[in-house]
């Protein structure tokens, strides 16, 4: 067994060669075509598919030639977002490494940790790990827009194989042994416009509320933007008629809005705006004040000179944003604590021409997925809107006799003296699809910890890294020692 900062160092040194190579989600050409040559250098069997997924073969130790085969699994690309005014061309420029004491982090960018890390963890482990099996590593493309590297995976790379450790996650002593399954739901629907005929423009919008992750945060009881501005314009229009010329909020089918803004003309009084808006401030503070204390109403008064929706257009959007439940529908049955179903109304995106919203459902239960499907298109019919029904994705059964979750839990608490979290998520991960194409995989996905990812903030525990290579390593062993 290598020396403990020997693990780190190697590892980062395989982290530091993905970090040179733009590897923004789509755009996998350069990184997989490195991966490609780099294992192929190194003496494994390597394969690449259509989509440019990488699948690396290592023979087993010898001796151990019978053992099950186990996957290693982790994605090739990252999400590149930068600080605000730092010029960043996600498709030239290499991500510069920042490295402190405690973490590795990016100078005015994300890290790409998620997925980074794991690869190169993945790559350390195939090279270097003393006692295993056949063993096979995988690393897909696209996991951040739309997991279409998972999706398009040939399953028969799945289906020879025992065992998988997806890479993924991002708590180095949890255990993920579940997730849950989405659909995108998109409703959009072409404008007319007409000339105003109200008096007075008004921008007013909504904003400071924590937003967050649609899946982790979900179940936190946190206020929606969007859902906030619709229903605060539907309580104005009790006090005369609001024609809306613009409505937007939200950043990402996935990301909880954490404000939304609209742009209308109404002949109804400012004292009367600010009645509603104050009354509706309140009642959002009932409902979510005690963990989303921070939102507040804004209003201004604007010279424009554009034309609104009709009426009947208006009180469409309106119903349809009141109407999208946003939130959890149902807790586990089985985990407790654990949310089963939610949704979130994540996007509104107005033009001239047309509006688009992104709703996007989550359920560890695939056939209310399916409910879903069906409700979208009946809600579209009744407010008018077209329903765009978009992948669903599989949610991954926890699997109670997992060997794999046992075999990892008891190493863990052996070589760390603590006791590793088992968790099912409420979010998506590449194993979903696994699952689906082949339902006899034992899974379970680990990480090392890292923290504010998808963010200019996003780092990495780096006393993390070698108790995880330990944990994978020993794993292995444990597994080519299996009957
Ligand atoms: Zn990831």
């Amino acid at each position: 067994m290598a020396k403990k900062n020997e693990i780190l160092e190697s590892v980062l040194d395989e982290f530091k060669k993905l970090a040179a190579i733009p590897r923004q989600s789509g755009h996998e050409q350069a990184v997989s075509d490195f991966l490609k040559k780099y294992l192929t250098d190194a003496g494994f069997a390597v394969q690449q598919d259509e989509v440019n997924n990488i699948i690396a073969d290592a023979p087993a130790t010898p001796g151990f030639e019978k053992a099950p085969l186990t996957i290693i699994q982790g994605h090739m690309d990252m999400v590149c977002v930068a600080e605000e005014g730092r010029a960043f061309d996600p498709q030239r420029d290499a991500i510069k490494l920042v490295r402190d004491e405690k973490y590795l982090k990016a100078e005015g960018t994300s890290l790409g940790a998620d997925d980074g890390i794991g690869v190169a963890e993945g790559i350390y482990v195939l090279k270097n790990a003393k006692e295993h099996g056949p063993l096979r590593l995988i690393v897909t493309v696209d996991e951040e827009r739309g997991m279409t590297g998972a999706i398009n995976l040939d399953e028969k790379y799945l289906k020879e194989a025992s065992f998988l450790i997806n890479c993924d996650s991002e708590n180095w002593d949890e255990l993920t042994v579940g997730c849950a399954g989405s659909v995108n739901l998109d409703f959009s629907r072409q404008l007319r416009r007409v000339e105003a005929t109200g008096s007075t423009a008004w921008n007013i919008s909504v904003g400071g509320l924590l937003g967050g992750h649609s899946g982790e945060r979900i179940g936190d009881g946190r206020g929606n933007a969007i859902r906030t501005l619709a229903l605060a314009l539907q309580a104005l229009q009790e006090k005369g008629v609001v024609e809306i010329a613009d409505f937007s909020g939200g950043k990402a089918r996935n990301a909880i809005p954490d404000s939304a803004s609209a742009l209308v003309f109404t002949d109804v009084t400012e004292a009367d705006i600010k009645a509603v808006l104050a009354a509706e401030a309140e009642r959002f503070a009932k409902i979510y004040g005690a963990v989303d204390p921070s939102a507040r109403f804004h209003m201004n008064k604007t010279e424009a000179h554009i034309k609104v929706l009709t009426a009947g257009d208006t009180k469409r959007l309106l119903t349809l944003l009141t109407t999208l439940h946003t939130g959890v529908f149902a807790m586990s049955t089985v985990i407790p604590g654990l949310v089963e179903t939610s949704a979130n109304l994540g996007v509104v995106e107005m033009t001239e021409e047309e509006v688009s919203i992104q709703y996007f459902p989550r359920s560890a239960v695939d056939q209310k997925l399916d409910e879903f499907r069906f409700f979208a298109k009946e809600m579209a019919e009744l407010t008018g809107f077209t329903a765009n029904i978009g992948t669903q994705s599989p949610g991954w059964k926890e699997n109670k006799d997992s060997r794999l979750a046992k075999i990892m839990t008891e190493i863990f608490e052996t070589q760390n003296g603590q006791k590793m979290k088992v968790e099912t998520i409420h979010a998506g991960l590449e194993c979903g699809w696994h699952f689906r194409k082949n339902p006899q995989l034992d899974m379970v996905s680990i990480g090392v910890t890292t923290a504010d990812i998808h963010s200019p903030k996003e780092r990495l525990e780096l006393a993390t890294v070698e108790p995880q290579v330990m944990l994978i390593m020993e794993a292995l062993k444990k597994i080519a020692a299996l009957k």
